[in-house]
């Protein structure tokens, strides 16, 4: 039997930045992953300010993206250009591969296999493992569960996962863009939208639905609607989780990122927010209180993840609505806005209230 002080399930932005995180501070910690070499479909849209906040190399961003597009059902497009920042691309399963790289330098061991159940989950945590097709079994004080959307932990212990938007994407590699376009309309999106990413080689292209039965057309529908060659679909579905912010801990067993839903409404981003829960889960360890991981992460994130959902429950509802939503984007002081929440991360309490402001008139 393996013994460690965290055991990480999960080798994800949220698993492998809790490791770095823990490991800095030398704290005994296994970070297990069931493949290295899986790629999770993502657009690898970041904030760049991220990169800095969480001491991630520049050099693995693969372009800058600097401008927005958003385009209403009746065709109506806002163009908005960022300032102050830019998404920053990366290739998911490059950065994926660096972040554990970096947690194994500073001292956390990386184990390439997949967390199967748990022989205790109480005062005592041991998980069985399967190492290279051999069951093992691991103690240890913590777990972090860090195991994406369909987490197995979470189903383990016998919790209901998080309610979800599914997406279908494809990638065409001999195309080009230097803008993200948010397409809305419910031909081809519901409850949700359809997109335009720049990758570093091509683009990906995707939609989304609460009925993944229906995605295959939409996706159709949207690259009729867009002018895309609709030949090109080697397509996969993955699913978005819909945060609910209810779990962070289980006792000594800390649920972040997609494990926990914490992806942003309306948006959709979860890397830096399932990075920075990693990284408030491994600073509540390293106080010895687990409890504090669910205030770190509510004092910071709570009210903003709270204003996108209701945004995102009225806006993304039906063509009316998200009609609504690219007019009201045609304001400059909307824009400004919204590009503050999106590209800055502060917590700065005056920011969001004039946010939410801006929206009352509409919501009210
Ligand atoms: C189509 C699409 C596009 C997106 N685009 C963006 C974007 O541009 N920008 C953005 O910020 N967010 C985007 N997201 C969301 C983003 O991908 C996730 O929020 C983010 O990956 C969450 O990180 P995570 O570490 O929590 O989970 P994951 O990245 O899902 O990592 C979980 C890891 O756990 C491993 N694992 C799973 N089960 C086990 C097990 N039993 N044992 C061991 N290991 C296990 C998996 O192999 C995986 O490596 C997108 C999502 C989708 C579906």
């Amino acid at each position: 039997m393996l013994r460690t002080k965290v055991l990480i399930i999960g080798g994800g932005p949220a698993g492998s930045t809790a490791a770095r995180f823990l490991a800095k501070e030398g704290i005994d910690t296994i970070l297990l992953e069931r493949n290295f070499s899986f790629v999770k479909p993502c657009g690898g849209g970041i904030p760049d300010a991220a990169f800095d906040e969480l001491g991630i190399p520049r050099n693995i961003i693969k372009k800058d993206v600097k401008n927005i597009k958003l385009v209403s059902p009746l065709n109506n497009a806002v163009d908005i250009r960022l300032e102050g920042g830019f998404i920053a691309i990366v290739k998911r399963g490059e950065f994926d591969s660096l972040l554990r790289e970096d947690a194994k330098v500073k001292g956390a061991q990386l184990i390439e296999a997949g967390f199967n159940h748990f022989e205790e989950a109480g005062k005592q945590i041991t998980a069985r493992v399967n190492i290279n097709g051999k069951e093992e079994q691991i103690r240890t004080d913590y777990l972090i569960a860090a195991d994406g959307v369909n987490s197995r932990v979470r189903l383990a212990l016998g919790l209901k996962l998080s309610s979800a938007v599914y997406t279908l994407t494809t990638k065409i590699k001999n195309d080009n863009a230097d803008t993200c376009e948010f397409w809305f309309g419910e031909s081809h999106a519901r409850k949700s939208y359809s997109w335009i990413f720049p990758e570093a080689e091509g683009i990906s292209a995707g939609t989304g639905s609460s009925d993944p039965g229906e995605l295959k057309g939409m996706l159709k529908a949207f690259f009729g609607r867009r002018g895309l060659n609709a030949d090109s679909t080697a397509t996969r579905i993955y699913k978005v989780p819909l945060w609910s912010g209810e779990l962070y801990n289980k006792d000594n067993i800390l649920f972040i990122g997609d494990a926990a839903g914490q992806v942003m409404p309306l948006t959709y981003e979860g890397i830096y927010y399932a990075m920075k829960a990693g990284e408030f889960a491994a600073m509540a360890i390293i106080a010895g209180k687990p409890s504090d991981y669910k205030k770190l992460w509510r004092k910071r994130f709570n009210s903003r993840f709270m204003i996108m959902r209701k945004l995102c429950d009225y806006f993304l509802r039906d063509d009316n609505s998200a009609e609504k939503l690219v007019s009201l984007c045609r304001r400059h002081e909307i824009q400004a806005a919204t590009m503050k929440l999106w590209l800055e991360k502060s917590s700065d309490g005056r920011k969001l209230i004039s946010f939410a402001n801006f929206f009352r008139k509409v919501l009210n």
